[in-house]
Formats: structure tokens, C-alpha cells, sequence
């Protein structure tokens, strides 16, 4: 096998040197403090933890290797990094009873020119490997706003609505005791990821989690 960073000769899908690399572009390496309430790391417990005010968990910020990783998935359509880059989610989701994973779907756009939807390949592969459902509950509407929007701005605008057959089978899901998790991949404005938790809220209020690889 190997490494998917450096491509070198490796026992997994990474090296022991790209496995060591990758966890210390992480928040679990970079900040040593821990809250008090939920054990996760935060930069000082004294500003608050993110996880306890906000629901969110945040593997790392976006930069160094975590960002080019994300963008050799993403923009590059590099495939074969997608088992490493769902592993990163798994320990975060562990600290969740009963998640149900919810992905953000990818701009129209940028499916479009990558041929396939990030967030979904990366909810199937968690099913697959770990048992962790997920379902395909937004889908993607078109405000008058979208209109006067140019090319660029288009390509990572999302407005999102609940789908009319992933919101039925989310509230038989939802009764019967799971968390919703919204999963993404960066956070920049936190504007899509929070639009999609509060969709969720205001139709089953019920608290949504929000789980990214990286914040900007
Ligand atoms: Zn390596
Ligand atoms: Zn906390």
C-alpha cells in the first residue's frame, strides 16, 4: 500500500511520518487545554469550549497539510484520499450517542465540475466501514438572490431547504432517538452549516451537533 501523502511504501493509507504530520495540524495536538464539561480541546477553557456552546466540533484549522488535503479531495478530485479524510471524523463522531449523520450537500457547481458530491462519498464510506447511518435530507434551493449573483460566487453559494422525502424519513428516524450531526468539510462563515442546523431545529426541534474537518 501507499502513504496518500507522500506516497512512499506504508502499512495503511498513510505513512507513520504523514500519520504523526496529520495529527499535529489538529486542534486535539495544538491546543493542550481541555473543558472541563466535555474533555474536548479548546485554546482556554476560559473563553468557552465550542462544542459546549455551539455544538460544533472542529478537527483542525484550515491550513498546512489539513487544508491541501481538503483541496486534493475536493478541487482535485483525488479519490483515494477519501478513506483518510473520513477517518478524521470518526474520533469526533465517537463522542456523539446515536449520531445521524446529515451532509451538506456541495454547491451545484462544484458537483458539477468534480462529477462527484464530497460530503455524500464521505457519509457512504462512514456507513460502510462503521455502521454510522446518514441520510440525504437538504437539497438545494434557488432564491432571487442566486440570480444576481456572478460565476465566482455562485460557485460556493448554497441555500438549502429539507427535501421533501429525506424530511419524512428523518422524523421516523428522529423518533426513534437519534442526534443529528451535520456534517461539512470547512467551515468558513459557518454560514451553511448553521443554516442547515437551524433548518433542522426549527422543524423538529431537536439540538443539532456540527462536525468539520477545518474552520477558516
Ligand atoms: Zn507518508
Ligand atoms: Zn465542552
Amino acid at each position: 500500500m501507499w502513504c496518500s501523502i507522500c506516497k512512499c511504501l506504508a502499512d495503511s493509507v498513510l505513512c507513520e511520518q504523514c500519520r504523526e504530520a496529520l495529527h499535529k495540524v489538529g486542534y486535539a495536538y495544538l491546543y493542550n487545554d481541555r473543558c472541563k464539561v466535555c474533555n474536548q480541546s479548546v485554546l482556554d477553557s476560559v473563553y468557552g469550549c465550542p462544542n459546549c456552546l455551539d455544538n460544533l466540533l472542529v478537527y483542525g484549522p484550515y491550513e498546512s497539510l489539513l487544508a491541501s488535503l481538503i483541496n486534493r479531495y475536493k478541487q482535485g478530485g483525488e479519490l483515494q484520499l477519501l478513506p483518510l479524510l473520513s477517518e478524521l471524523y470518526v474520533p469526533m463522531i465517537k463522542t456523539i450517542a446515536k449520531p445521524l449523520l446529515l451532509p451538506i450537500p456541495s454547491s451545484l457547481q462544484g458537483r458539477k465540475a468534480r462529477g462527484f458530491d464530497q460530503m455524500m462519498k464521505i457519509a457512504s464510506y462512514l456507513q460502510k466501514k462503521y455502521e454510522i447511518p446518514y441520510l440525504n435530507v437538504f437539497t438545494h434551493t434557488r432564491t432571487r438572490q442566486y440570480k444576481q449573483l456572478n460565476r465566482l460566487e455562485r460557485s460556493s453559494y448554497i441555500s438549502l431547504k429539507l427535501s421533501k422525502t429525506g424530511s419524512s424519513k428523518l422524523e421516523k428516524v428522529l423518533a426513534e432517538g437519534f442526534q443529528p450531526v451535520i456534517i461539512d468539510d470547512i467551515r468558513t462563515t459557518g454560514f451553511t452549516s448553521t443554516q442547515a442546523s437551524i433548518l433542522i431545529e426549527n422543524t423538529y426541534s431537536i439540538k443539532t451537533k456540527i462536525i468539520v474537518l477545518a474552520d477558516a
